[in-house]
């Protein structure tokens, strides 16, 4: 069994065709500047099949999925004969507002409650619907399955989820903490548990996702119970270019002191705050490692803040759980950043962290990051939100 996995942005479309029978990549691509003039690579990773990378016009997702359809099965460049090989799709969604707290097979009735959450997330939702649609007009009735960010969080308890703010809003509106990333929180906790060997419904875990965005989950057998993303993926800790949580009154003191209006205020928050914001020099971890390392004190200020943040999450977590097992990283800093993890697990010392320099110093693989003796384990775990979203696909239409 083969099947498709899509993310879809506004003007982007990254995909992977999975073979099921050993969940390995047949193929991986990304389409590119959708609606602008178009852009597709497209990776065969079995049969020796060269890379396809060139301009090619997408006006709509609807090019972009044919063209994707047709590099999968191409002679040149594909890896299956015809696209009746594919036998199911799963589509990332961002938000599935209280509707969906797992994934659920696609139909109109489904289509119109993605519609219904799209005010909740009024730039992703409208693009994964898209790419939803395009993919039901070029594909016909082939199956297919949204996966939602938001899900894994929906076993957050009240008292996690509601913002202390007049009930009408949560009751007629909607507003409560939502979380995202609740593909990646899943699946590193999954794999923790079968690493420890151990069933999830004995674990209290910590996940930590760090990339571009990043958020920390509280998983308490198996179940969220915390998470620091919020309504929406702009708080908790500062980001690459996300502030992370602030004072509301500070926007006022600013938009009134600048005379910015509401998005040019949260286009500060979401695209020039974060670690970009207080260095000044990057939103990327790698040049702020090296801007430290050469004396940058802004830098480095970042960089504490936001290992700071980390562990102070962390620690709020172990509380909210009473006690902690495991703690995982996993996103692109949490995989590829040994001087913040380490950073990071200085504030884990109260727990019993011990921390094993050298295994911290690999790449690349699932792998115990803590001594043995350490009382808390720590885990780099890649994450794989493909697999998790081709898995659930592979469940609920096959
Ligand atoms: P996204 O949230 O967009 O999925 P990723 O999880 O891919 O992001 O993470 C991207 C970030 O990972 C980059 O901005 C960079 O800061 C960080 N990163 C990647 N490789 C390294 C590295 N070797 N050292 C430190 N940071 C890294």
């Amino acid at each position: 069994m083969k099947i498709l996995v899509i993310n879809a942005g506004s003007s982007s479309l990254k995909y992977q065709l999975i073979d099921m029978e050993n969940e390995s990549v047949l193929a991986k691509g990304l389409c590119e500047r959708i609606g602008i003039d178009g852009h597709l690579k497209h990776s065969p990773l079995v049969g020796g099949k060269p890379v396809f990378d060139e301009d090619l016009a997408m006006p709509t997702h609807s090019e972009a999925i044919a063209a994707v359809i047709d590099k999968l099965t191409s002679a040149e460049y594909g890896v299956v004969a015809d696209m009746k090989e594919i036998d199911a799709v799963g589509h990332r969604v961002v938000h599935g507002g209280e509707k969906f707290a797992s994934s659920v097979k696609i139909d109109d009735a489904v289509m119109q409650a993605l519609e219904e959450c799209t005010p909740f997330a009024p730039l992703h939702n409208p693009a994964n619907i898209t790419g939803i649609n395009a993919c039901r007009k070029v594909m016909g009735d082939v199956p297919m399955v949204a996966v939602f960010d938001t899900a894994f969080h929906q076993t957050m308890p009240g008292k996690a989820f509601m913002y202390a703010i007049p009930y009408e809003y949560y009751k007629n509106d909607g507003i409560r903490r939502y979380g995202f990333h609740g593909t990646s929180h899943r699946y590193v906790s999954s794999r923790c548990a079968e690493l420890m060997g151990k069933p999830i419904e004995e674990l209290k875990i910590i996940s930590c996702h760090m990339g571009n965005g990043s958020s920390i989950a509280a998983i308490d057998g198996g179940k969220c119970v915390d998470t620091s993303m919020g309504f929406t993926p702009l708080v908790g800790l500062p980001m690459g270019t996300r502030c992370g949580d602030l004072d509301n009154g500070v926007v006022q003191f600013i938009m009134n002191k600048y005379g910015l209006s509401i998005d040019e205020m949260l286009n500060v928050l979401n695209k020039k705050s974060g670690v970009l914001g207080v260095s000044g020099v990057s939103s990327d971890f790698r040049d702020l490692d090296n801007a430290a390392a050469e004396g940058n004190e802004r830098a480095q200020l970042a960089l504490d803040m936001f290992h700071y943040w980390v562990g102070k999450v962390v620690g709020s977590y172990v509380a909210a759980m009473n006690g902690v097992d495991a703690i995982i990283f996993t996103a692109g800093v949490g995989e590829n950043s040994k001087s913040s993890r380490a950073a990071i697990a200085e504030y884990f010392g109260y727990l019993g962290v011990e921390i094993d320099p050298e295994a911290n110093s690999k790449r690349g693989e699932d792998i115990m990051i803590s001594t043995p003796e350490s009382k808390v384990k720590v885990f780099v775990i890649p994450t794989n939100e493909e697999l998790v979203i081709a898995r659930d696909t592979k469940e609920i239409c096959c």
